[in-house]
């Protein structure tokens, strides 16, 4: 959200610093692991849509501006019950919205893509314009046009601390004391903790990703073969995955984590955890069943509703407080990015971001 937003303000020719703990991207916070899910059908509501069809457009602008593959269109499946979160949202969404849509039975899913067995009670919604990021390269894009429109970078340098002085801020790093106008927090998993004031209600929870290389060698999870997807496997239990771009089948669960602290986050991966996700596999796709090549953690920020957190600092307007995660925010961050723009500039935000306000907790 950090890399998105800077590269907006220095697009705009707005004086601006991009401040990071790490060097982004880097595989601490939320936005590692070689792909994110982007889709139009958007189960968890339809609000969502325009956002993500603006995103789509500056994903697309970005990828021609830097000649790199940033977003790869597989097309996506939503599969589960019919009247479930993921396939009745999925449907919602379409409808509302006048997306492009197939409603395939769990045969016709499995004709299509015989690397998925979905059961019998369940359906898929097809959306042919669903995708995947490339998060690593994203960010890595959009922190180098921002410097190339005279943006500064000051990585390997945390925030300790902030204080509102007049109309604007002044930052105190671990190198450094900063003056600006504005000041945006996109601080992820460790935003609870720089808000203290506004007692949010974030839960940090620990997630794992899996990469499976299938039992025998196939085409049937190559990537113009086999689309993402999600899956809920029972009433409010989701699963979802990638096809296999050279690293093996990338799979995960929804959610289901444990409360975490990013500073003292377990990143190992127990052989339980392997297990259950590997019962899944043999269950829907047994022919990506094989050996583990990797599992990585990475954290969930959520709010009780699981929608996003974009809002001026009820109390300091120089302040913009952005925690769009929930488990679904990467999609969005060029789009969001924008949209942080336009508040640090004191513009009117093209969307209508109240869904997102801090005071519906607050
Ligand atoms: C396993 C997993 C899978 C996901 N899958 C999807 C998906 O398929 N599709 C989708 O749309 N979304 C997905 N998401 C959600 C999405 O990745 C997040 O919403 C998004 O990455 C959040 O970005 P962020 O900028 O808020 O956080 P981050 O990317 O973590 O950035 C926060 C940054 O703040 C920095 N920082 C923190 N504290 C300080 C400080 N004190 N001083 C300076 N810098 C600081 C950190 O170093 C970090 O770089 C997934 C998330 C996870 C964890």
């Amino acid at each position: 959200m950090g890399s998105a937003a800077l590269y907006h303000l220095a697009r705009d020719g707005v004086r601006v610093l991009g401040v990071d703990r790490y060097t982004p991207p880097h595989a601490m916070g939320s936005s590692h692991g070689r792909s994110r899910i982007i889709r139009e059908a958007y189960f968890e509501d339809p609000l969502y849509v325009p956002l993500v069809q603006r995103a789509y457009e500056l994903w697309d602008d970005l990828q021609r501006e830097t000649g790199r593959e940033i977003l790869v269109r597989t097309g996506g499946l939503m599969i589960g019950p019919p009247d479930g979160a993921v396939v009745g949202g999925a449907l919602r969404s379409a409808n509302q919205h006048a997306l492009p849509h197939e409603r395939l039975t769990a045969t016709q899913v499995n004709e299509r893509f015989p690397g998925f067995r979905p059961t019998v009670d369940m359906i898929g919604v097809w959306e042919p314009r669903a995708g995947y990021l490339v998060p690593e390269t994203a960010i890595a894009a959009h922190l180098s046009l921002a410097e190339g429109h005279g943006a500064k970078l000051a990585l390997g340098e945390a925030i300790v601390d902030w204080r509102v002085t007049g109309d604007g801020v002044e930052v105190t790093t671990t190198n450094s004391v900063y003056r600006a106008d504005r000041l945006v927090l996109a601080l992820g998993a460790w935003m609870p903790r720089m808000v203290r004031d506004l007692e949010l209600p974030l839960t940090v929870e620990r997630t794992v990703l899996y990469w499976f290389n299938p039992a025998r060698p196939t085409t049937l999870f190559d990537r113009d073969r086999f689309p993402i997807w999600l899956c809920e496997y029972a009433p409010g239990r989701v699963w979802y995955g990638f096809p296999d771009v050279g690293h093996g089948v990338k799979v995960a669960l929804h959610h289901q984590g444990s409360v975490a602290d990013p500073d003292t986050l377990r990143r190992d991966v127990a052989p339980e955890e392997i297990a259950y996700i590997r019962a899944l596999l043999h269950a829907f796709m047994p022919n990506a069943d094989g050996p583990v090549v990797e599992a990585e953690v990475c954290m969930y920020t959520n709010t009780p509703d699981e929608h996003f957190l974009i809002d001026r600092h009820p109390a300091h307007s120089q302040l913009i407080v952005a925690s769009p995660c929930s488990g679904h925010g990467f999609k969005f961050s060029s789009s969001i990015g924008e949209q942080l723009a336009l508040l640090a500039t004191d513009a009117t935000t093209s969307f209508d971001l109240s869904p997102f306000r801090i005071d519906r907790f607050v």
